[in-house]
């Protein structure tokens, strides 16, 4: 049987979600197809023993489009907002847990060396450089010294890629402080110049599979779940589209899956082979509860520097930061680590940072192809993979440089369809 449809989108992740939202207000007929029997891709919300639990994106940084999305979901009156607790942040270093909520505490702090804090001290007067694009190690150690590299941009960078700082594109990932360098001299001013951003930071009521419920009720008669994308060829004009074994011919797809499925399901062999050149971190989000009496550190969370060879890379106090999401007289919170391990070996760490076993474990997720790796050379695999594409598809996805999810809806939302 073969359906004929002016456009498919491919995936209902965020990214997907932002695609049918244009579709939708643009009046394209289309429909949106998952391999999963739910929407929201890497948003997922477990709830057990009276935890609300995010396995994927536990907070996101509010931008209007992305409010305006939940507007149009009829969900923006449950936006929960960060705590202040959830301002308190840590890195845990060789002597224990240090804060890093304000400059001053790093340059207060006894884990940083004074050469160190006086290096970092004369940012505004290092010279610009002259690269288009370096690692993201090779950027910051000329700007800010090699010590507060390792100490503090190390934990943040590799919490949020989940990737090695010295292979990661300075221009991709750090892209409004390398511009910022040229533009300003210095990054000090560049944070100055741009501070007028506010950064909201929020989550939901119910957690993010909130947004995925409400998603499936206002696109019931576009989505469709359960659905495997197997095939995609490109024709003369338009696309042929094998899903669950039903042919579809369409004018124009939007393709929101990640490269490496992309690349299994597409007929083009030079569109394969440049996709897989893209990798992916995996990344495990384990949920633990602990005792709310224990006086265990709380805030946003701690970030651990690779350096010390933990297997632990961050840990975020969820219920913390967004208050209501945990059972009674209990905290809940989310370790994160590359790999998946045994729990005897979380807990420990967990006990060495934490200095509490009264922890244990609520759920876990492991995402093999959690993060796309930005490296060096990056921005030109993009631009080849645009020259690369056929004529009618789209593209959207956190594989286009930012895996944040108001970045991502946008790169959905933004497509000219
Ligand atoms: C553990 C973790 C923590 C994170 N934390 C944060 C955070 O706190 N804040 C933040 O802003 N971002 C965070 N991120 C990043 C953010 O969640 C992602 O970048 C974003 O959700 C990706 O959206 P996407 O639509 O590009 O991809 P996905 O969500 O992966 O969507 C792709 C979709 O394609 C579908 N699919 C795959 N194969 C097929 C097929 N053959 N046929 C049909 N469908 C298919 C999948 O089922 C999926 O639904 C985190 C990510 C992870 C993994």
């Amino acid at each position: 049987m073969t359906k004929k449809i002016p456009l498919l989108i491919l995936g209902a992740g965020i990214a997907g979600m932002g695609a049918a939202w244009k579709a939708k207000t643009t009046g394209i007929e289309f429909k949106i197809i998952d391999i999963s029997d739910h929407a929201g891709g890497m948003m997922q919300t477990e709830y057990v023993q009276g935890h609300t639990l995010d396995q994927g994106p536990n907070s996101c940084v509010q931008s209007p489009t992305y409010l305006n999305f939940l507007k149009y979901l009829g969900i923006s009156n449950q936006v929960v907002k960060a705590s202040a607790q959830g301002k308190k942040r840590y890195i845990f270093q060789k002597n224990g847990v240090k804060s890093v909520s304000a400059f001053k505490d790093i340059l207060l702090g006894n884990w940083i060396s004074t050469g160190g804090k006086l290096r970092l001290l004369i940012e505004p007067f290092r010279k610009k450089g002259t690269a288009n694009d370096e690692t993201v190690y090779d950027f910051l150690k000329r700007r800010i010294g090699k010590e507060a590299v390792k100490l503090l941009v190390d934990p943040v960078l590799g919490g949020i890629y989940a990737g090695d700082i010295k292979k990661l594109s300075a221009l991709t990932v750090l892209h409004s402080m390398k511009i910022g360098e040229q533009r300003y001299g210095s990054l000090f001013r560049t944070l100055l110049n741009n501070r007028s951003a506010s950064r909201v930071i929020t989550n939901i009521q119910g957690g993010f599979s909130t947004i995925n419920y409400a998603f499936e009720a206002k696109f019931k008669d576009e989505c469709l779940l359960g659905h495997r994308v197997e095939c995609i060829t490109p024709l003369t004009s338009g696309f042929e589209v094998v899903v669950n074994g039903t042919r579809f011919l369409c004018d124009r797809i939007v393709s929101t899956l990640p490269t490496h499925v992309l690349a299994e399901i597409i007929s083009s062999s030079s569109l394969k082979s440049h996709l897989n050149k893209l990798s992916y971190a995996p990344l495990c989000a384990s949920s633990y509860s602990l005792d709310k009496d224990h006086s265990a550190i709380s805030g946003f969370g701690i970030l651990i520097p690779s350096t010390l060879k933990k297997t632990i890379k961050g840990i975020l106090f969820a219920s913390d930061i967004f208050p209501g999401r945990a059972k009674d007289g209990e905290r809940n919170m989310t370790v994160f680590h590359s790999t998946p391990q045994n729990e005897d070996s979380i807990n420990s760490e967990l006990e060495e940072i934490l200095g509490t076993q009264q922890t244990y474990l609520l759920a876990q997720k492991t995402w093999l192809n959690a993060i796309p790796q930005f490296e060096i050379g990056f921005q030109d695999w993009k631009q080849h993979l645009y020259k690369t594409i056929p004529e009618g598809m789209f593209l959207a996805g956190n594989y286009l440089g930012k895996v944040g999810v108001s970045d991502v809806l946008e790169s959905g939302y933004n497509l000219r369809l």
